[in-house]
């Protein structure tokens, strides 16, 4: 099957497909005809992608460790070529008061959801900047504009997740490569599972839709952006939120 951009087998890379968000991004590129890497931290989640996703595959890759992000890409390239699309999506939470925090905690979400998405594109963006195509899409949060009590680590890496996507997105226009942001509300995932029924109670007190998300309201816009119709679309934020944040 081909895609939108005409590029026979255009290859897309999700990380963190295994579960939630990711997942259903993944599953949706394939719908539109791409040919789908994505990736989990164990063999075993690597494996169940492979199973979900036809012609694409599941990968090992733990974003936290530069060598396990270029072993995996390397692996793609030499399997099927360059990914054009990439969606930065893998992403933890460790929530803490900052009186509280630990410096590991405060770390190890820096690293997962900001250095992380720096390791992964800057491993493909050189095959990107040789094809003079490429759509990046960065997974960031509500959170990142409002911030939460309790946040404060992962609410600085997902703002900072926007300024290197503005950055980037001016460093690579003018090879017909778009960096944005996708920054979705409170959506139906393990990540938000673990919320006490008082705390999910108080958040829908505040979403107009008054729904949570599901995945797949993420993925439909990851899709669009990733599409030939978003090439003009650059260094943007996109909020999916059912109306609980306004820009
Ligand atoms: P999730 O269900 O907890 O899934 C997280 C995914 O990230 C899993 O595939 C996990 O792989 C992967 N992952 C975790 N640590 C990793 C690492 N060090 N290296 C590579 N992959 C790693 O999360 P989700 O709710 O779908 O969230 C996906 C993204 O959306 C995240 O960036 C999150 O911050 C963002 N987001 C979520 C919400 C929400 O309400 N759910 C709201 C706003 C933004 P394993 O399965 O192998 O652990």
């Amino acid at each position: 099957m081909s895609n939108d951009h005409g590029i026979e087998q255009a290859i897309a890379l999700v990380t963190g497909a295994s579960r939630g968000i990711g997942r259903a991004i993944a599953g949706q590129l394939v719908e539109h005809g791409y040919r789908v890497f994505g990736t989990a931290t164990s063999a075993t989640g690597a494996d169940a992608i492979s199973e979900r996703l036809g012609a694409g595959q599941g990968l090992v890759m733990d974003v936290t460790e530069s060598s396990s992000v270029a072993h995996c890409i390397e692996r793609i390239q030499e399997q099927a070529g360059v990914p054009v699309v990439l969606v930065n999506n893998a992403g933890i939470t460790r929530d803490q008061l900052l009186l509280r925090q630990r410096d590991e905690d405060w770390q190890a979400v820096i690293d997962a959801n900001l250095t992380g998405v720096m390791r992964v594109t800057r491993a493909v963006l050189k095959g990107m900047l040789k094809a003079r195509f490429g759509r990046l899409i960065h997974i960031s949060s509500v959170v990142g504009s409002t911030g939460n009590p309790g946040q404060t680590n992962y609410a600085a890496a997902k703002a900072g997740l926007e300024g290197f996507s503005r950055s980037l997105a001016l460093e690579v226009a003018s090879r017909n490569i778009t960096s944005n942001v996708v920054a979705p509300g409170f959506i139906a995932t393990d990540m938000t599972d673990s919320l006490s029924e008082q705390q999910k109670e108080s958040l829908m007190a505040n979403i107009p839709a008054n729904r949570l998300g599901q995945p797949e309201d993420v993925a439909a816009c990851v899709a669009f952006l990733a599409g030939a119709e978003a090439g003009y679309v650059t260094g943007q934020t996109l909020h999916v939120n059912g109306g609980m944040y306004l820009t």
